[in-house]
């Protein structure tokens, strides 16, 4: 096609042409090598390709698992044609700072360093998360393995129960609020410092998770109307484009918690009971979490300023769900999750909130993150977090701290997930409320976001961490030791 343009051409216009097809072979050529090197380690980062080094950390190496494939297809479609954030919803300045890191990058440079220890998908490449699949959460599974992986009776007791108050504290449009009792006249008691009406986005989704990791969709005889309701409210309240979509804007105090929480809980609907229309909201919704990326990687609590790992968490938490839902997660937005890790570390093992002191929570977070990009069990900074997390123990009131080094803990396994479970698990099953309209609620004074988030969010988060048994299968294959009761 070349030729025959150049050959029907005056001399001088031919020679122009021939500058164009030159650069434009070469251009192809680029993108060819660069597809081909991708299979061994190439990502995206903005609009520039970029080298991701084989550089080892100071941890040791451990052993090598096999990931599950991404769909390759999938991604290389994606990552091949590498794209500006759509300008349509998110400030222009995120789109500029894009293109400014991009073209700021020295082209030798290689400026993420993936841990010599992550798992590689069949295949190469980095892009993907580690399957943690949701098939414990089906009738027959639950029961066991509840019981083989640390629940008991009585916690699966506790969790009916707060299904229960859930669904006795939902409006009637389906949703749910944090800090507010209107919905029950305030028959609970309700003591959150802000008794305000709010983040109902947030609520429901939260609320909705709970009821899908028990297992109930909209087909459950039980609770499939209050599944049901609350997934047709999170659709009428999604704001929609043709490229994009989100539920609440700037004026939410917590914009990305929002719809970080909100996503997640509809991926994990979408992988349950498929449908079209819910597949297209979530990949709508997970534009918005692509786009709302910062440069760093990370997320805050609105677009466009640098990322905390906080927030960042439940954007990763509702990408990899979605990836499990095959729906399109470019790999240069996990890849640059790993760099915003990198940044977020505080030491060998611990991870930190911003710039600030390391915290439990953000150690948990961090090394739970790591683990569902494929972080091998044996790591050093697994087993060291591990190690603090369990001398640590579960808070009394910090249910944010609970939720996520509990997940860490299961996921790890053997005598030091033991040893938190029966701790963690006793404690909620003995501080349920199990009298009147609070009956299966859980509130605990003490700290911050039980009082912001209420009885509400304190009895979602406690209701999760109780049905880490089945929530997700375990990704380690080893098994974790069986339980005696
Ligand atoms: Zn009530």
């Amino acid at each position: 096609m070349i030729a025959r343009r150049v050959m029907g051409v005056p001399e001088e216009r031919s020679q122009r042409d021939w500058i164009a097809a030159i650069c434009s072979v070469i251009a192809h050529l680029l993108v060819l090598i660069s597809l081909a090197v991708w299979s061994v380690g190439i990502g995206w980062v903005g609009d520039s390709i970029t080298i991701l080094s084989g550089q080892s950390d100071s941890e040791e190496l451990g052993d090598l698992e096999l990931a599950p494939n991404p769909s390759e297809s999938e991604q290389l479609e994606e990552d091949s044609n590498p794209s500006l954030p759509n300008e349509g919803l998110i400030p222009g300045m995120i789109i500029a700072e894009l293109k400014a890191e991009a073209s700021d990058l020295p082209a030798n440079q290689s400026i993420i360093e993936i841990p010599s220890d992550l798992k590689l998908p069949p295949g190469g490449g980095t892009s993907g998360f580690v399957e943690s699949s949701l098939d414990g959460r089906t009738k027959e599974n639950r029961k066991r393995l509840a019981l083989e992986q640390g629940g008991s009776p009585q916690s699966e007791e506790a969790v009916e129960r707060a299904l229960d108050y859930l669904a006795r504290h939902q409006f009637n449009d389906g949703s749910w609020s944090l800090g507010f009792s209107k919905v029950c006249d305030d028959q609970c008691e309700e003591r959150a410092a802000n008794r305000m009406d709010s983040a109902r986005t947030a609520a429901t989704g939260l609320a909705l998770l709970c009821f899908l990791g028990a297992g109930k969709t909209e087909q459950d005889e039980q609770y499939g109307t209050h599944v049901s309701k609350a997934i047709y409210f999170l659709e009428q309240t999604f704001k929609r484009d043709s490229a994009t979509g989100y539920w609440v804007g700037t004026e939410s105090t917590a914009q990305m918690y929002e719809h970080g929480i909100a996503t997640l809980a509809l991926c994990e609907a979408l992988q349950m009971q498929p449908s079209e229309q819910l597949r297209e909201t979530c990949q709508l919704a997970i534009n918005f979490i692509v786009e709302a990326q910062f440069r760093d990687g990370g997320w805050d609590y609105h677009p466009g300023s640098p990322g905390d790992l906080s927030v960042a968490a439940w954007q990763v938490m509702a990408l990899k769900s979605a990836f499990s839902a095959k729906l399109r997660v470019p790999q240069r937005t996990i890849s640059a999750v790993d760099r915003f890790l990198e940044k977020s570390r505080g030491g060998e093992f611990m991870y930190r909130y911003r710039d600030r002191k390391p915290t439990a929570s953000m150690t948990a977070i961090g090394n739970l993150i790591q683990i569902f990009r494929g972080r091998s069990r044996e790591a050093r900074s697994i087993s060291m977090a591990v190690e603090y997390l369990g001398e640590r123990g579960p808070s009394n009131d910090d249910l944010y701290y609970n939720y996520y080094a509990t997940q860490l803990m299961f996921q790890y396994g053997g005598p030091p997930w033991k040893a938190w479970n029966y701790k963690m698990r006793d404690y909620l099953v003995r501080t349920q409320e199990i009298q009147g309209h609070a009956a299966g609620s859980w509130w605990f004074e003490g700290d911050y976001s039980n009082d912001v988030g209420g009885r509400l969010y304190t009895t979602c988060m406690s209701c999760l961490i109780l049905e880490v048994y089945y929530r997700y299968l375990p990704v380690y294959t080893k098994p974790t030791e069986d339980f005696q009761f």
